[in-house]
């Protein structure tokens, strides 16, 4: 048997008809770029997300990269985020001219660490970027308090995470601006690359669709150098009808997540720790164990598809080499690069499929010696940074 990381054919089955219902629609209007189909899914996705406007880009890594450009991020300015995220975060400050400033993670969450952003702030920094990561908001409480006392912009890198809450609170709503990714694989995917940028703030919304639109404010009048950056019609018209199960298909990764939860509770493994007041989306589901290329390999061997998110963190990447980071730099996120594992996780995982993985990721923990760490909250970074030097 064997079992995918995502299953993509799985959900698309349920939702055949909507789609191509939908798909025969924006070929009829024969509106392809803009038009009814795109308004309308801004329209339901803003909604969503409870935010006055959303607006389509061409992808995540857009979002953000626009979406700094409209705060006036640049040359000579700072953005400080986390090492431990998908290496479009940084990419896109670095489009902007600027410069990242990468911090350490919460070693229970994994999102950035409040404390170490507040010592990272310099008369340079202009914005923060959090990445709620796997599927959990970032503590954006903290977050928008430091902003608020250093005068900042907080971004939501909010690709892995439609529909997770901090606090009551949707992402997209949690900043002053945020960026969705629709790639694919995403909690809501297209049939395609696909992004959006959210906010509350009216300027904004008008900047990112300036900007998306090679600066356009008529047909032949430029103000700007922009982008061509749009969420073309059919991925928009795809995603509207995703929309509408989002919440159910979230709903499936939490219960998946549960079950994993239970069949890996004493068995030395790391489950997810989902912060108080938030909930998690389970984008990906991430363990954390010692051996973890043994255990991979054993998942692997008895057909089970994992991933690692991610074996290098970004301050160690070549291509930020410039920046001058050193191995040690940020432990906790070298530790979660050593000893990460992402299992399978989609809404469409069954309980057996669960069952199956949870046995050989436990036998493979057991024969591991259970020389596991406890759980890490009773770990403050300091100590975690003295067992780096030890056991990793
Ligand atoms: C997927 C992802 C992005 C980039 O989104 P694309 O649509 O692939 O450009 C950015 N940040 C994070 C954390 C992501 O997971």
């Amino acid at each position: 048997m064997h079992i995918p990381f995502v299953d993509l054919k799985a959900q698309y089955e349920t939702l055949k008809d909507d789609v191509a219902e939908a798909i025969l629609g924006v070929l009829d209007s024969a509106q392809f770029v803009g038009g009814e189909a795109l308004a309308s899914f801004e329209r339901d996705f803003a909604a969503y997300c409870q935010v006055r406007y959303a607006r389509g880009v061409a992808n995540g890594t857009d979002g953000l990269h626009l979406a700094l450009r409209a705060l006036g991020i640049g040359h000579g300015d700072e953005v400080i985020t986390t090492a431990h995220t998908f290496i479009a975060t940084a990419a896109a400050i670095v489009a902007t001219g600027a410069r990242p400033v990468f911090v350490d993670i919460d070693p229970d969450t994994y999102t950035i660490d409040p404390e170490m952003i507040e010592r990272a702030v310099t008369d340079r920094t202009r914005a923060i970027i959090a990445v709620h990561l796997f599927g959990q908001p970032a503590d954006m409480g903290p977050i928008k308090d430091i902003a608020r006392r250093r005068g900042l912009y907080v971004l939501e890198d909010a690709a892995q995470a439609h529909g997770a809450e901090y606090q009551g609170v949707r992402t997209g709503a949690l900043g002053d601006v945020a960026c969705f990714s629709f790639y694919p694989a995403k909690n809501l995917g297209a049939y395609g690359d696909g992004g959006a940028v959210t906010t509350n703030n009216a300027a904004i919304a008008q900047r990112i669709e300036r900007l998306r639109d090679h600066g356009r404010t008529t047909h032949y009048s430029h103000a700007e150098i922009g982008f061509n950056s749009r969420l073309d019609a059919l991925q928009a018209a795809v995603l509207q009808v995703k929309l509408r199960r989002l919440d159910e298909w979230n709903t499936n990764r939490r219960r998946a997540a549960e079950w994993y939860a239970t069949e890996l509770a004493q068995s030395g493994i790391e489950t997810p720790f989902v912060r108080e007041g938030s909930t998690h989306v389970y984008h990906l589901y991430v363990i954390t164990t010692n051996d973890r290329d043994a255990m991979r390999t054993k998942l692997d061997e008895a057909g089970v598809a994992t991933g690692i998110h991610y074996p290098l963190p970004l301050h160690l990447q070549p291509a930020l080499e410039h920046l001058g980071y050193r191995q040690g730099d940020l432990p906790c996120c070298e530790a979660m690069a050593a000893r990460s594992l992402s299992l399978p996780m989609f809404p469409e995982l069954t309980r057996d499929q669960v069952r199956r993985v949870a046995a050989i990721a436990r036998a493979a923990a057991e024969q591991d010696g259970h020389k596991n760490l406890q759980r890490k909250s009773t770990y403050s970074s300091a100590a975690l940074q003295a067992d780096v030097g030890k056991e990793w």
